[in-house]
């Protein structure tokens, strides 16, 4: 018994270790960078199918990339160019960085040995569009299929093995549409919008770059941060955002696409959310009153201005609306319609008619408040028609803030229902 209880206590203590060394060697990669015990490094190697997550970051999808607090991913578009495209190579490889380049065809075009030292150095490679138009959001499908197509030919004609050609598609600033989005989803290319830009397109000092590229992703804790390698600003700030992601105790991700050989890394649904829901967020976010209006919880929620300092010279990166519907895939859950079913007639009912939601909401307080509900509900029911008249006339009509106001304290069930409406 002793014996054999050694044997499995060795056991366990083995399994421990070669489970330490495992978790323990892909951050030894940055002491190991040659010549720079002090590189950020890459700390390890995200494997994702393409298939199963069509659509990252949160900028613009529900979903981004399933990485763990202060994990970073630094993506790069636009090149190359030989200029700034060779410095951010240099500066990501004295710091032993894999990161992923967005790249356009006409570029891949012009400069092909780029796009060959990019997949020597060992990053992922996607494409970018071929002339990089700033319309994908409004141009007929066939135009944005053969721009996908032109960036994809050229970027893979220029590499040795196109093979190395990650399914990888960034929008040219952004400018998602539903029905290139589907295109690209139908081909198995995954869309890549970012968690959080810095400014780097636009006429800002390089020490701003640095500031923003730090500030949002603190604000976040983690992402896809997006820059661009054609510009002296990102070449200039770049040292400085690695030292601090150093400093701060950030860690590098690389991506790379799932293959035959290569499956994709292990995750859970929830991990490629940003912020995972906790058990109790659910039960306070979600309104008492079953009232779900499911065409609004199907829209995507628009970048936040915010981050982005919505007044930007290059207007065109910020999407101006996010119109139509998203793929199921993209969108947020919807609960279960049985779980919360509204009978006929009820305040939720009305809320989700045409009639007005003003007079819902009055409906709704009185049933909140029984000792004033009676004359109230007597008195709105009366009133309708003319409450009707106000509402459409009067939109924000002052009178009924007052009305509001002079109600017993509202429920919070009621103020969310305002808010949603
Ligand atoms: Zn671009």
């Amino acid at each position: 018994m002793i014996g054999s209880s050694v044997v499995l206590r060795t056991r366990s203590w083995i399994v421990l270790c070669l489970g330490i060394l495992t978790i323990a060697s892909p951050a030894a990669l940055a002491a190991d960078c040659p010549g720079n015990p002090d590189a950020l490094g890459t700390s390890r190697t995200l494997v994702v199918d393409p298939r199963e997550h069509p659509l990252i970051g949160t900028m613009q999808y529900r979903e981004t990339l399933p990485l763990k607090d202060r994990e970073v991913v630094l993506t790069f578009d636009d090149g190359p160019i030989p200029k700034y495209s060779n410095q951010v190579l240099k500066i990501l490889a004295d710091e032993c960085i894999k990161a992923t380049f967005f790249i356009v065809g006409n570029q891949a075009k012009a400069n092909p040995d780029g796009v060959r030292k990019l997949v020597a150095a060992g990053h992922t490679v996607g494409t970018h569009s071929m002339d990089h138009p700033l319309t994908f959001d409004r141009m007929p499908i066939e135009k944005a299929e053969a721009e996908i197509n032109g960036g994809i030919a050229w970027t893979s004609a220029a590499m040795t093995d196109p093979s190395q050609l990650a399914p990888f598609f960034r929008i040219p600033g952004l400018m998602r549409a539903e029905g290139v989005e589907n295109h690209l989803i139908s081909r198995g290319i995954q869309v890549w919008s970012a968690d959080f830009p810095a400014d780097d397109w636009r006429h800002v000092s390089s020490d701003r770059v640095y500031q923003l590229a730090i500030q949002r992703l603190e604000a976040k804790g983690k992402g896809i941060l997006l820059l661009h390698d054609i510009q002296a600003r990102t070449v200039a700030a770049l040292p400085k955002i690695i030292r601090d992601l150093k400093a701060r105790g950030y860690r590098i991700v690389h991506v790379v696409p799932a293959s035959a050989d290569r499956p994709a890394t292990p995750t859970n649904p929830v991990e490629w959310l940003l912020h995972p829901p906790t058990e109790t967020v659910p039960i306070a976010r979600w309104p008492a009153v079953p009232h779900f209006v499911f065409a609004e919880s199907r829209t995507l929620p628009a970048p936040s201005l915010a981050d982005l300092n919505a007044r930007t010279e290059h207007q065109s990166l910020l999407p101006r609306r996010t119109r139509g519907q998203m793929d199921i895939a993209s969108t947020l859950p919807v609960p279960g319609r049985a779980l919360f079913a509204i009978p006929e007639g009820s305040v939720e009912v009305l809320l989700s008619t045409t009639l007005s939601r003003r007079a819902a909401t009055r409906l709704a307080m009185a049933a909140e408040t029984p000792h004033a509900a009676r004359s109230k509900v007597a008195k709105s029911k009366t009133a309708k028609p003319q409450a009707r008249h106000t509402a459409l006339a009067a939109p924000a009509a002052p009178n009924h803030a007052a009305q509001v106001k002079s109600a017993p304290p509202r429920p919070t069930r009621v103020a969310s229902l305002k808010k949603r409406a």
